[in-house]
């Protein structure tokens, strides 16, 4: 059987035709129109006044911290339950990452928790110097209190928004939330270029700024002229082309993500100990990657059972995000909480979730996630 894979890339078969026009046309990179374009359509497609294309979403996240003047020393506290590019992206600038537990609502950063933290950093007069939300799986955080918090004590909010293209809140999109928004278009995201990041914010000033920083930091001289350090950060014309076919069908490609995540959860309603990850009442996910955790004395097996019992079925599946404060990269940071994700990791797994499955794939992985469970329920009772 063929290998059923997390998240693969998904074409529509526009991309080809204009990735031939970037071709033809000689704007192999860097830059060209498909990458102003891109940037048109983004801007409009997300709401923000402004958006850069760069080479990656973690490009974009670096970027962010410099515009937001975070250097060395800082604390900027950020969700510790996500991918490790969020927190790589703080030590970049030379900053301290404080990691933030999640809550059940949303997976995401928790508001209350934040509020405290941020009590008690302006009672030690040390205020971190920016907030990063991530927005995990497809769903955004929940951005009413968190927002709140971020005005009251005037620290300016990065939202990490790499996983959530196409998610909405209160029915603003997912990304659009702080002062700058970040997007991937990495090969395993809803749509991808190949590769690619894009920065929005709704600051002329801003954007201009990060387009700068991007391209070297080249001052406008006819000569090769640098007052300051810059970075080789912008899109290829080719990426772009790719990722402008993929914008295209956004909605159908969220409408398939979050039919996968209906099938499974009708497919497994009858199985006990099987917990879909919620959808907070304020939020529209995408479902990018439909996950749950596994109750391994209700259902009979725990998450590696399940995992494992796919892979032999040449099926890929995955735990969930790791939190940071266990990573050793990162366990000397301050910690608030910390439970809730660790709960999430130690029984979360994300299904295959390709726009591009079909029926068959899904019976196939939801039979398998039913059987593990039901075969040790079964033996259990036995012995
Ligand atoms: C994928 C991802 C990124 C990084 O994006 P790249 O384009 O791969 O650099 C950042 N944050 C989160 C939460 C991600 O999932």
């Amino acid at each position: 059987m063929d290998r059923i894979y997390l998240s693969p890339p998904h074409m529509s078969g526009r991309e080809r035709e204009l990735l031939l026009d970037a071709f033809d046309s000689n704007w192999i990179a860097p830059l060209g129109p498909h990458v102003d374009a891109l940037e048109k359509e983004f801007a409009a497609l997300v709401g923000a006044r402004r958006a850069v294309a760069l080479s990656s979403g973690t490009a974009a996240l670096h970027l962010a911290l410099i515009l937001l003047g975070v250097g060395p020393g800082d604390e900027v506290l950020t969700s510790t339950f996500t991918f490790a590019a969020t927190t790589n992206a703080i030590t970049y600038v030379g900053a301290e990452p404080v990691l933030i537990d999640s809550d059940w609502n949303t997976w995401n950063m928790d508001p209350n928790l934040l509020a405290e933290e941020l009590r008690d950093c302006a009672h030690r007069n040390r205020l971190p110097k920016a907030v990063v939300v991530v927005d995990l799986y497809g769903q955004s955080a929940d951005y009413g209190p968190i927002r709140e918090a971020c005005r009251r004590y005037e620290v300016p909010l990065v939202e990490d928004a790499a996983e959530a293209l196409g998610a909405s809140y209160d029915g603003r999109a997912a990304g659009t939330f702080g002062a700058v928004g970040v997007f991937s278009f990495n090969g395993n995201k809803i749509i991808t270029g190949g590769g690619g990041g894009m920065l929005v914010c709704d600051s002329d000033f801003l954007a201009d700024r990060a387009r700068f920083l991007a391209t070297q930091a080249r001052d406008p001289a006819p000569h090769y002229q640098h007052s300051r350090i810059g970075y080789n950060y912008r899109m290829s014309n080719l990426l772009a082309a790719v990722a402008r076919g993929q914008l295209k069908v956004l909605d159908d490609r969220v409408a398939a993500r979050r039919a996968n995540f209906a099938f499974y959860r009708n497919a497994l309603a009858d199985a006990a100990g099987i917990d879909f990850m919620p959808e907070h009442p304020r939020c529209r996910s995408t479902r990018w990657l439909t996950c749950a955790t596994i109750d391994p004395q209700r259902f009979g097996a725990d998450r590696e059972d399940v995992r494992l019992a796919l892979e032999e079925a040449n099926i890929e599946s995955r735990p969930t995000w790791k939190p940071m404060h266990l990573q050793p990269a990162f366990d000397h940071c301050r910690l608030c909480g910390g439970d809730v994700s660790e709960h999430l990791f130690r029984h979360g797994i994300c299904l295959p979730s390709g726009s591009s499955l079909t029926g068959d794939e899904l019976s196939r992985v939801a039979g398998i996630v039913r059987e593990v469970g039901a075969r040790r329920l079964t033996k259990r009772k036995a012995a």
